[in-house]
Parts: structure tokens; C-alpha cells; sequence
């Protein structure tokens, strides 16, 4: 207090002290009349520069003790201290007022006790009243969302063990007393002893719903327009929505439910499971998992057009897990229809690895992303559509821009080219035109994209890669944009055209002609060649009476016939028939005609019109010349078998007066023998041999009729064998002029065995005969294979014939030597040359006077 002890002593120790506690202070020490010991309550006491000081004074009587016989007081001063327990007095007032003003539940957390004391908000905010139950830490964890609390935990252990940290801020869902979840900051002071031990924590829970939620709405949109406005395809899309719901949210598995075209079902299409490979628990691919409307979680939600959620203990839940997950950890789930334009269109189904929880942000979230998930997939499923009918397109799509560019091609068009997208759209499109259709496109173009009217049809040549030219039919699609693009559509039509060159050259060449009958309006059409053959200047119209009258009168009443019985039952026709042109000439043509039939009654006749003209000649003059031809025929066989007759009767009825002169003569000889002189015996003779050699002509003669009258057919003939049996029937011949008959390799041909007997039999005997009489015939017979023929020879070594005679010997009955000198009737070779001829062969002769000859002749392979 400043003083000195002497400036005390003596003094009243009241004067120092505070009147307004004088009272207090004196009614206290009163009380050490029966009291022996006693504690003051502060008071005031002045010290020496006249500041009050409080003092605290314990006081002890010892009035009875005889060495001291008075009270003994001692005093602390503990002016600090009151003047700390004001100003704490103050904040706790401020902190009392503020509590109650504010929504921030404040709390005090006794560690070593492990209680919590809230301030007044936690009851205004979060609606519990705790007056008198405490509050531990089991509780706040209890109330904390279990996926947040779980995601906090291991934060939490590491900050409570950090000596060195003391500021906690963390944001997680809080219950409410009604069991909903609220958005709340943390943030909290730990208290340590000085060895770092957490003994108290202070700090507040401040609903932060309000901003949470906007701050999720917003994050969520940007990220959908974000994932929404890529340009991927409906199906990645829909991953990545879900993908990032999942996480927001914290849901172990995210399942998107599309409603069904017919909207008779509704089938998982896309599927999300956190921290694993999609498919991995889904046995089944996604769109073959459906259900009906009211079936199963999709179906209900589908149904019930509301937020539906799930607990473990529903049936529907247990269910869905067994078909489309594995995942034993879910424990409840929660369904939102995608509704747009008021139909359901789809369903998100989550599932959760906690047990259900009534959360109204999720609720509020899921509930206000749901139509915007909707419309983004009718959009994207629309302009994936469009896309797909743009590539997929097999003509021509295209953008054309006011400036003369492509500037979008669908995929068929740089096929069809063969340039990539990308080369037809970086240059003017007249850089493909074929040069002639520059003008003409030009012209087009410039009133189609101005508006003034639409392409149909307008056909052009585009160069390819490859350099050639597709001939591609355009229509156009009226101006869509204020920048006057057009869409362009094209059709490959070369092969078209390239037909319809082939078939105006082909009508061309083969002169026919179109033409058409409308039944209704009886108009008539004749295309260009139809008027050709009729001979009609362009300005002429036919119609149906004019063009049955282009028919020759006779071939009017046909024509009209066939074309009234057409329309009537649709019988068709095809006829040849002379029309008379307008020129008045003459022309056979081929009409052909068809009726177009509806409903049994007949709206079109057309056909084609042939000319024939030219055809119809030839046919006609070959007509008379078959019918000349048919004359000398039937002429040549009557004389034939006349022939033939003549010869057969010549060989019975001439043959028997020569066997009668004959065997008459042979009467006379033996009969009137020995009366006859020397010279009647000769005539006799005479007679006898003219006889036998007339005989001989005869048999001769026969022969040559029957040549080419073969019954056998065609048979592997070994020349071999046949020369072998004539050489057997020349016996006698042979050894009587000891001829030598020769042959090397002779083939087995092809050919009718009888004739060339014939042919041998006579060429043989005639190489023996015709000898000279002072040398054996020597005779070589040969082959030779030709190309088409086989060639054979039968070479002699006998008298020889002038080249004089070379045609005549195979004349009938040409003989160059008298019967005396060689006998013969001329007819041998005659049939020989028939017989070589018949088989469609040839034959002449080689031969040189005295020397030899040699005949040669052919038989076609
Ligand atoms: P002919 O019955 O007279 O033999 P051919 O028609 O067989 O009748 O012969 C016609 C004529 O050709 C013969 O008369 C003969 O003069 C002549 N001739 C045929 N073959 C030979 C031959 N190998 N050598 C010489 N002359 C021949």
C-alpha cells in the first residue's frame, strides 16, 4: 500500500477503507466476536497515493491468547483479480446477450469431463433442449452425417493430437432435432495444457444451408453445362453425370433408368459405381436390365413422379440389389424422376452405403437438377439422332453458306468423293465442278440462296480424288439462318444417268420407242424415237384415234381391239404391225403394250414401239427364197426317188432279158453247138460277154443310187482293218498279178466303216487293174493327219493318167481305155468321188503318165 509502518500505526485501520464498504466490512468483523477465524469479502482500501485498492482480509482472534490478546489480520491485495472477474463479468454479459442474438450455436467442450455447455442457438437452430441431459462427444458424433463424420475422422484424430494446431474449421451436415440434415461450419479453438494436451475446446455451429445450397446448385450447373455441352456421345455423357452426382453426394452407386420409346418399360442406361470399374458388379449389359411402369425402384419412381427414397428394410431395395449390383454395403437408396415437358422421361436411382436420411438439401438439389438432367438428355438424345441421320445418311447432307462454301458435309459426301471433310469444305464448292456445269450452277445457286426458289432436282458433275465425275441430283431446303446457309441435299445419281446414256443409245441403235396413254385425260405421249419411227415434226401432238390411224387400214381394227381389250381387263399385247408414217411410207414395227391397273380399272396404257422395218424385210425375202428353196426340194427328192426307182427297176427288170440273152446264148452253144461255124461261135461270144458286162454296168449303177443312204451310224474305224479286208476281197486279183500292197501307220478315225470300204475296195482295184503289164503293182496306202482332215493316198505304180484327164476320170462313165484293153463300166471313181464327198471330204488325183498315180483323199475329223 505505499505506507510505512509508522505511518500506520497509531491510525484507525477504518479510515482507510472505503466508505461505501465500511459497513459491510465492520458488520463482518462483528462476527469475530464468537468466531474464531474469518474471511473478509473484498473491500476497498486506500493506499498511499490514494488509489483504492481491494483487499481481501482473513482475520484471526486471538484476544484470548495472552502473549498476542488481539486480532491478527492478514490481508492480500487482489485488485487484479477483481478487476479481471469485472471485465469478465462484462463479456459473459456481452456473451450472454450475444447468444441470444445470434444463430451460431456456440459451444464449450470440458475435454476432461467430456461435456459440452451450447449456447442458446443450438436449441433456436437445431431444436435440441439439453437442460438435463449432458452432452458428450458420442452425441455431437451421433448427429454428424455418418458419410461426412466418417470423412472427417481421421482430420479430426490428427488435429486433436497436434500440440501445435488449435484452429478447427470444417464444413459437414448436422441433424436437426427433426431428423433433417443442415449444412453447418465449424469452427472451433482447442485449449492445451503447456504439455499440449487438449483440455477445452470452444467454438460454433453456423448453419451455412442457405449458401451451401446455392453454392451446390450453381457448382452442379456449371458442371452439367459443362459435361452437357461437350460434344460426346449420350452414353459418356450420362457417365459423367453420374459420375459426378455420385461424388457430390457420396453415393457408392449411380444408376440412370431411361423410359422406353413405346414407354412400356424402363431400362438401366448407364451405370456409375464409385471406385470401380463400371460392369464389374453388373452381370447383365445395362440396356438389357428393364422393368415395367410401377416395377421395381425405377418403375415406382416412374409411377409415383417423386423423390422416393429407400431404407435396407424395403423389400424393393433387397431386390434391386440382387439384379443389379453385388454391393452387400448399400444400405438405402434414393429415386428421382427426370421429368420433362411433364413426362417422366427417365430415372437417377443412387444408392448409399448409409442407411437412409432424411436430407432437404440433397432432396432440394436432387429435386432442382432433375428437369435440367431431363431436358439435357431429350436434347442430347435428339441431337445425337440428328447426328446419327446426318452420318449415317446415305446421300448427300450438306450446309452451303451464301459465299459459295460447303461448310458442313456429312460422311457419305466425302466418300462419295473421296475428299475428307475437311478439303471439301475449305475451298469454294465450284472448285469440284465440271467445267460445262460451272455456268448453270452458278445460275442456280444464286437463286436458290438468295430465296428466290428452291433446287429441286438440279443435277451437276462433281470431280472425285480419283478425278472422274459423279453426276449428284440436289434439292434445297429454304433459308435457315439470317446468314442464308442452306441445307443441300444430293443424290448420287451417275449410275442413273450413266443407264439412261446406255439406254438412249441402245433405242437409238435398236430404233424403239416409249409412249403412254392416260386414260383419264386421254393425253398421249410418244417419246423422241416414237416420233422418229411415225416420222412426225416436234409440234405434233397425237392422240388416240391419230395414232391408231398411223397404222395401215388393215392393221387398224388389231390395234384397236388389243388396246380396248387392255382397258378393260389389262391383257397385254405384243404384236408386229405395218404403219403408214406421216410421211406416207411404209414401216413394219413391233408394238408392245401394257395396262396400269387400280383397283381393276385402267389408268395407264404404255409400251414401246419397235421399228422392224429392215427386219421385217429380210424375213419377207427369205420367206420367198425358203419357199424356192422348199420348191427345188421337194423337186430334187421326186427326181431322187424316181432315180432311185429307176435304178431298182433297172436292176430287177433289165437284168432278167440279160440273163435270158445269156442263158438263150448258152442254149444255142450247147445245143446247136457243133452247126455252128467258127464265126457265129464267136458272135456268141460277143454277145455273152456284152451281156455280162451290161450286167456289170447295172450292179455298177445300183451302187452309185444307194451312195449317201448310210443306216449306220458314226463308229471308231481302224483304217488298219479296213484295208486288210479289201486286200482279202482283191484275193483272187491280187495273186494273179502278184501285187504288193503296202501301208505304214494308219489311224483309227472317226467315221462310217461301210463307205470307206467302198472308197478303198475301188481305188485299190483300180491301182491293180490299171498296172503295167510287164511289172508288178506295187501299191503304198498312207495317212496323213491335217488339221481338220485326216488325208490318206493310195499310190500306185501303173500306167499313169495325162494331166488332161485329171477331172474327167471322176466323171460317171469317163474311161479312158477301151473295155478290152482294161475292163470297167467308168462309173468306180464316179462313186468314190460321191462317196468322199458325202462324207464331206474331197478327193483328186497326182499322176504322171507311165510312172504311177497316186489319189489322195480327205475325211473330216
Ligand atoms: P473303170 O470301170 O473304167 O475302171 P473308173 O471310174 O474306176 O472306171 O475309172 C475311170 C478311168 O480312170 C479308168 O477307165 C482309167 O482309165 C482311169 N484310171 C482309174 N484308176 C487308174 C489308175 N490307178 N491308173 C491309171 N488310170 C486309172
Amino acid at each position: 500500500m505505499g505506507y510505512l509502518p509508522d505511518e500506520l500505526i497509531g491510525n484507525n485501520g477504518f479510515d482507510f477503507i472505503h466508505p461505501d464498504d465500511l459497513e459491510h466490512l465492520s458488520s463482518q468483523f462483528k462476527r469475530l466476536k464468537n468466531e474464531f477465524h474469518l474471511k473478509s469479502d473484498p473491500y476497498r482500501f486506500k493506499n498511499r497515493d490514494g488509489d483504492w485498492r481491494w483487499i481481501q482480509s482473513t482475520a484471526t482472534n486471538l484476544i484470548k491468547d495472552d502473549l498476542i490478546s488481539g486480532v491478527i489480520i492478514n490481508s492480500v491485495d487482489i485488485t487484479e483479480l477483481i478487476q479481471t472477474q469485472e471485465q469478465l463479468q462484462i463479456s459473459n454479459d456481452r456473451y450472454k446477450y450475444l447468444n441470444k442474438a445470434t444463430n451460431d450455436a456456440v459451444y464449450e467442450w470440458d475435454i476432461i469431463h467430456d461435456r459440452f455447455d451450447w449456447g442458446d442457438a443450438f436449441q433456436r437452430v437445431f431444436g435440441y433442449n439439453l437442460n438435463d441431459q449432458p452432452f458428450r462427444l458420442v452425441d455431437w458424433i451421433s448427429l454428424m452425417h455418418p458419410s461426412d463424420e466418417k470423412k472427417n475422422r481421421d482430420d479430426w484424430h490428427r488435429f486433436f493430437q497436434n500440440k501445435d494446431e488449435n484452429k478447427w474449421q470444417k464444413q459437414f451436415r448436422f441433424k436437426r432435432s427433426d431428423g433433417k440434415y443442415l449444412f453447418v461450419e465449424e469452427i472451433g479453438y482447442m485449449v492445451r495444457n503447456s504439455s499440449g494436451k487438449p483440455i477445452r475446446m470452444i467454438g460454433l455451429l453456423r448453419d451455412i444451408s442457405e449458401s451451401k445450397l446455392n453454392t451446390i446448385q450453381q457448382d452442379i450447373k456449371e458442371n452439367f453445362s459443362d459435361i452437357f455441352t461437350k460434344e460426346i456421345s449420350l452414353t459418356s455423357t450420362l457417365d459423367q453425370v453420374l459420375k459426378y452426382i455420385s461424388e457430390f453426394g457420396d453415393y457408392k452407386t449411380g444408376e440412370l433408368w431411361l423410359v422406353s420409346e413405346k414407354k412400356q418399360e424402363i431400362y438401366l442406361k448407364n451405370f456409375f459405381i464409385q471406385g470401380e470399374t463400371p460392369g464389374q458388379f453388373y452381370n447383365v449389359e445395362p440396356e438389357g436390365t428393364r422393368f415395367k411402369y410401377g416395377e421395381a425402384l425405377p418403375g415406382i419412381v416412374w409411377q409415383r413422379r417423386k423423390l422416393t427414397q429407400w431404407d435396407e428394410k424395403d423389400s424393393n431395395i433387397a431386390f434391386m440389389k440382387a439384379t443389379a449390383t453385388h454391393n452387400d454395403n448399400l444400405k438405402s437408396a434414393i429415386g428421382i424422376p427426370l421429368i420433362h415437358n411433364g413426362m417422366v422421361i427417365g430415372v437417377l436411382i443412387l444408392y448409399s452405403a448409409e442407411f437412409a436420411v432424411e436430407s432437404w438439401i440433397e432432396s432440394i438439389t436432387l429435386n432442382s437438377i432433375a428437369p435440367f438432367i431431363g431436358a439435357e438428355i431429350v436434347r442430347k438424345q435428339q441431337e445425337e439422332e440428328m447426328r446419327l441421320l446426318f452420318e449415317s445418311s446415305p446421300d448427300i447432307l450438306s450446309l452451303a453458306s451464301p459465299d459459295g462454301y460447303f461448310t458442313k458435309v456429312n460422311p457419305a459426301f466425302s466418300e462419295l468423293l473421296g475428299y475428307s471433310e475437311e478439303e471439301l469444305t475449305s475451298v469454294p464448292f465450284h472448285e469440284f465442278l465440271h467445267p460445262d456445269d460451272l455456268k448453270r450452277t452458278d445460275k442456280e445457286y444464286r437463286d436458290t440462296i438468295t430465296g428466290e426458289r428452291k433446287a429441286n432436282n438440279f443435277i451437276n458433275r462433281y470431280r472425285t480424288k480419283s478425278g472422274s465425275y459423279k453426276w449428284i441430283a440436289w434439292v434445297t431446303s429454304d433459308l435457315i439462318n439470317e446468314d442464308g446457309h442452306v441445307f443441300a441435299f444430293g443424290r448420287d445419281v451417275t449410275e442413273v444417268i450413266e443407264l439412261q446414256k446406255l439406254v438412249d443409245n441402245a433405242t437409238q441403235l435398236a430404233r424403239v420407242g416409249a409412249w403412254e396413254v392416260d386414260v383419264k385425260t386421254k393425253k398421249v405421249y410418244f417419246s423422241q424415237m416414237t416420233r422418229e419411227i411415225h416420222e412426225l415434226d416436234d409440234n405434233y401432238t397425237p392422240d388416240v384415234e391419230s395414232g391408231i390411224n398411223f397404222y395401215r387400214k388393215d392393221a387398224r381394227p388389231i390395234i384397236r381391239e388389243r388396246l380396248e381389250q387392255a382397258m378393260v381387263d389389262g391383257t397385254p399385247w405384243d404384236l408386229e404391225l405395218p404403219i403408214i408414217t406421216a410421211k406416207g411410207n411404209e414401216r413394219w414395227i413391233r408394238v408392245i403394250g401394257k395396262a396400269e391397273m387400280i383397283q381393276g380399272k385402267c389408268v395407264k396404257l404404255f409400251g414401246s414401239l419397235q421399228d422392224i422395218h429392215e427386219r421385217k424385210k429380210i424375213e419377207q425375202d427369205l420367206q420367198s427364197v425358203n419357199e424356192i428353196l422348199q420348191k427345188y426340194t421337194r423337186e430334187l427328192e421326186i427326181s431322187n426317188t424316181e432315180l432311185e426307182q429307176f435304178a431298182y427297176v433297172a436292176s430287177h427288170d433289165l437284168q432278167e432279158p440279160l440273163r435270158m440273152i445269156t442263158s438263150f446264148m448258152d442254149l444255142l452253144k450247147s445245143r446247136y453247138g457243133d452247126q455252128l461255124d467258127e464265126k457265129a461261135h464267136e458272135y456268141i461270144l460277143f454277145a455273152t460277154d456284152g451281156a455280162k458286162r451290161m450286167r456289170q454296168i447295172i450292179l455298177d449303177l445300183l451302187q452309185f443310187s444307194k451312195v449317201g443312204k448310210s443306216e449306220h451310224d458314226k463308229e471308231p474305224v481302224n483304217m488298219i482293218e479296213v484295208v486288210k479286208l479289201v486286200c482279202q476281197l482283191q484275193q483272187k486279183q491280187i495273186k494273179e498279178k502278184g501285187a504288193l500292197i503296202m501301208y505304214d501307220n494308219l489311224p483309227v478315225i472317226d467315221t462310217y466303216r461301210a463307205p470307206l470300204i467302198q472308197i478303198f475296195q475301188n481305188l485299190i482295184s483300180n491301182a491293180i487293174k490299171y498296172s503295167k503289164p510287164d511289172q508288178r503293182p506295187s501299191i503304198r496306202i498312207h495317212a496323213k493327219e491335217l488339221k481338220q482332215v485326216w488325208q490318206f493316198s493310195v499310190e500306185d505304180n501303173g500306167i499313169g493318167i495325162d494331166d488332161n484327164y485329171f477331172e474327167k476320170i471322176f466323171v460317171i462313165f469317163q474311161r479312158l481305155h477301151q473295155k478290152d484293153e482294161y475292163s470297167g463300166t467308168g462309173i468306180g471313181l464316179t462313186v468314190v468321188k460321191k462317196i468322199v464327198e458325202n462324207l464331206g471330204g474331197r478327193i483328186w488325183v497326182e499322176s504322171v503318165l507311165e510312172k504311177g498315180s497316186v489319189f489322195h483323199f480327205t475325211i473330216p475329223k
